[in-house]
């Protein structure tokens, strides 16, 4: 073993135990050790005393919108790495769509690891696209070692990338299945859309009632009707509906395989606070009734929903317009997703022992970063600082995002990132950023 180069000693240690006084000691980008509080700092270590501040692992986020190479005037690898790198974040995977091109064949992945390969400030993985006609490019993306594929089940916002019908579904399913890869579905029901009412306009509540919860609620039972039938594992992303929640809680129960994840937008922020024209709050499926909201934070404490990850799915601030139907429909929060659910988390008596399962643990279980998502010997020594009881006032003009638009303006939140470490070294302190150290992940890492 090599010998200990760095320990961090704070006397409130988030590890899987539970939170402790405790000195993490790290040698070659991993942890070696979690010693006592007091133990002898090794000889040649150096020693970083963070006080009273919190050491937690650095968060997992599985769902990032990063759309480089292609639409990089709405974001990038170098602008939202170091976003999430600010927020705490110390891992992303990056969605497959909204790019160009989307990563949908073994070249386009390659294309998109050669953009992001000196632009990373943290690490980085890739999640494929599942496509009515790509079914043969799917094998060879998982094992050139995507994290699983995503699917819509309703139109996606963007050409290229057309949804699928249940018959494709099913032949998607089928063979992702064949390889134990892992499907990631959009689940909105088309037909349920269709029949809903499309005033458009500013309204928000009109707009609510155009992406209604029975389009999630059907698209999910279906999605869990395949899996179940296919013995196939699947997850639903950004879920909403709370009306979803006792079929998910059945599934799970029936042992079908399945995970669930919801993002802090519906989290923290309710259809009731939206001003109307205010599309900087527009995304799909949408923040939904307050009543709705304190359903998902009883199924994140019970375990329905697994997980909480950003979506950060950031445009110009020119496709924000005031009109609802056809404003751009994404959320972009990825610097704040921490704090804004530990705001929210604390009020409502929740730990940072749980933020931390949400958002790392859990995460780093659904790609199988066994590498990541926790602070013990053998994993990286990826962390966040967190003064946890400060607050800051959200001023967009302090964000690292490429487009400063967003929900979160003015909010104010508990929990300042102090620093953020990737594998042993401090890649951003106080808003002052290293050169890039992030490395591409891929499935078998
Ligand atoms: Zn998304």
């Amino acid at each position: 073993m090599s010998d200990v180069e760095l320990v961090l000693r704070s006397t409130r240690v988030i590890t899987p135990e539970g939170t402790r006084a405790a000195s993490v000691e790290v040698a070659d980008g991993r942890i070696t050790a979690v010693q006592p509080y007091d133990a002898p700092v090794a000889e040649g270590a150096r020693l970083e005393d963070l006080g009273d501040d919190v050491l937690l692992p650095g968060l997992v986020d599985t769902h990032v919108h990063v759309n480089d190479p292609g639409r990089t005037e709405w974001e990038g690898f170098w602008t939202a790495t170091r976003a999430a790198a600010a927020g705490g974040i110390t891992t992303l995977v990056d969605m497959p769509l909204n790019s160009l091109p989307p990563t949908t064949t073994v070249d386009n992945l390659r294309t998109k690891r050669e953009v992001a390969a000196d632009k990373a400030h943290i690490d980085v993985g890739f999640w494929g696209g599942a496509l009515p006609d790509n079914v043969k490019d799917l094998r060879p993306l998982h094992e050139f070692g995507v994290f699983g594929f995503k699917a819509f089940l309703s139109p996606s916002g963007v050409d290229e990338f057309p949804h699928l019908d249940q018959d494709q579904l099913a032949r998607s399913l089928a063979e992702i299945a064949s390889f134990g890869g892992l499907l990631i579905v959009h689940a909105e029901d088309p037909h349920h859309l269709e029949a809903a009412p499309q005033q458009g306009g500013p309204k928000y509540a009109d707009f609510l009632a155009s992406r209604p919860r029975d389009a999630e609620d059907t698209a999910i039972a279906q999605l869990i009707a395949q899996a179940k039938r296919l013995d196939a594992r699947v997850h639903v992303l950004h879920l909403s509906s709370s009306d979803a929640l006792p079929l998910i809680a059945q599934a799970k129960a029936d042992g079908v395989r399945l995970t669930v994840e919801t993002c802090p937008h519906y989290l923290t922020l309710t259809a009731e606070e939206v001003p109307d024209g205010a599309s900087e709050f527009k995304c799909c499926p949408p923040i939904r009734e307050s009543a709705n909201q304190d359903l998902l934070w009883q199924a994140l404490a019970d375990g329905t929903i697994d997980c909480v990850v950003t979506d950060h799915s950031p445009s110009t601030a020119d496709l924000k317009t005031a009109d609802f139907a056809t404003a751009w429909g994404g959320i972009s929060g990825l610097q704040l997703s921490l704090a804004a659910v530990w705001t929210e988390a604390r009020r409502r008596g929740h730990g940072l022992e749980d933020v931390v399962r949400w958002m790392s643990s859990r995460t780093s279980e659904l790609v199988g970063l066994d590498r990541k998502g926790a602070i013990e010997a053998g994993r990286d020594a990826d962390f966040a600082v967190l003064a946890p009881d400060e607050t800051f006032t959200v001023d967009p003009a302090a964000l690292q995002h490429r487009n400063r638009v967003t929900a979160y303006a003015g909010k104010t939140l508990y929990g300042v990132v102090r620093s953020t470490w990737l594998r042993g070294e401090r890649i951003v302190a106080d808003g002052e950023f290293t050169e890039p150290k992030g490395r591409l992940l891929t499935r078998t890492d």
